[in-house]
């Protein structure tokens, strides 16, 4: 596995394995590794021949008040776990390597950002499709892989590619969950004994409306009023709960089709973020 730091080398790495005609997936992460990202990596390996996971803590993605100084940063530990899963090559840029002095281009999405996170975290997906394209400039992979738990960013990168004819291809990986459902991530390790519990409460709300959708109730401001009413009840401070077009990501008035349930709650000061595709059950009439 070799570590790499600078962007020219990454670059060159990556051209070579292109001339060499061997298939390049990238696996984007802040680090703090956790076994929602070794997922992707493991499918990351049955795409492509070769596997470049990025570590990058993007400064550009976190608004002023955000966490980005104490966002968790273990390199020797991730390293260990990707040396063990077989992985080609590890992008571990510093900063000044990424956004070097004079630095001032912005890619900008016009209505993706414009809800569920984008609402409170302004300018984050701007940091986050601009460090992508970067990512996508210097590794040059053929495949991507994204984990839905980030639905939105998922659809901000589809979108993103599409719009600028990225020859990328995305592919999103389901959430992965700890044993009690809580979806991983590395800001879980914020939370104290106490919240990591009351934290679980996210995904029982989330199946709780899921299933209510399974059975046809279809009217979503009811839906999202129990949903906030048990978050709120469980102890957890709600910053959004929505009930929207997967594609979009636009509120729906009716449900009709397949939809998506996202949810950002605070536990204690640490956001959470969590969400679940759900669709009326089709009778056979
Ligand atoms: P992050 O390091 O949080 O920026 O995440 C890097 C990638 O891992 C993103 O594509 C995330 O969506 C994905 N990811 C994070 N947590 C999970 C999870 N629990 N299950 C699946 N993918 C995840």
């Amino acid at each position: 596995m070799t570590v790499v730091r600078q962007t020219s080398e990454m670059f060159n790495l990556s051209k070579r394995c292109k001339y060499n005609q061997e298939k390049l997936g990238l696996v984007p992460t802040m680090g703090a590794l956790h076994e929602g990202h070794l997922s992707l990596v493991r499918k990351a390996k049955t795409e492509a021949q070769r596997v470049i996971v990025s570590i990058f803590v993007n400064p550009i993605q976190f608004g002023p008040n955000e966490d980005f100084a104490r966002y968790p940063r273990d390199l020797e530990g991730d390293l260990r776990s990707l040396m063990d899963l077989g992985v080609d090559f590890v992008f571990a840029p510093t900063i000044e390597e990424m956004y070097p002095q004079g630095f001032e281009t912005r890619v900008e999405l016009s209505k993706l950002p414009n809800h569920l996170c984008g609402l409170k975290r302004i300018g984050h997906f701007s940091g986050v499709a601009t460090v992508v394209l970067k990512l996508f400039n210097i590794c040059q992979p053929d495949v991507a892989i994204f984990g839905m738990k980030d639905f939105q960013q998922v659809r901000v990168i589809e979108r993103m590619v599409e719009d600028l004819n990225i020859p990328v291809k995305i592919i999103r990986h389901e959430t992965i969950r700890d044993h009690d459902g809580l979806a991983m991530s590395s800001r879980n390790r914020y939370l104290s004994k106490e919240e990591r519990v009351r934290a679980t409460n996210i995904y029982k709300v989330l199946k709780e409306i899921s299933s209510d959708i399974g059975y046809g109730f279809c009217d979503p401001k009811r839906l999202i009023d129990k949903g906030i009413g048990n978050l709120e009840k469980s102890g957890l401070s709600v910053e959004y709960f929505a009930i929207c077009d997967p594609n979009t990501l636009e509120d729906v008035t009716q449900i009709e089709g397949e939809v998506l349930i996202a949810t950002a709650c605070w536990c204690g000061s640490t956001r959470l973020i969590d969400n679940m595709l759900a669709s009326p059950k089709k009778t056979s009439q």
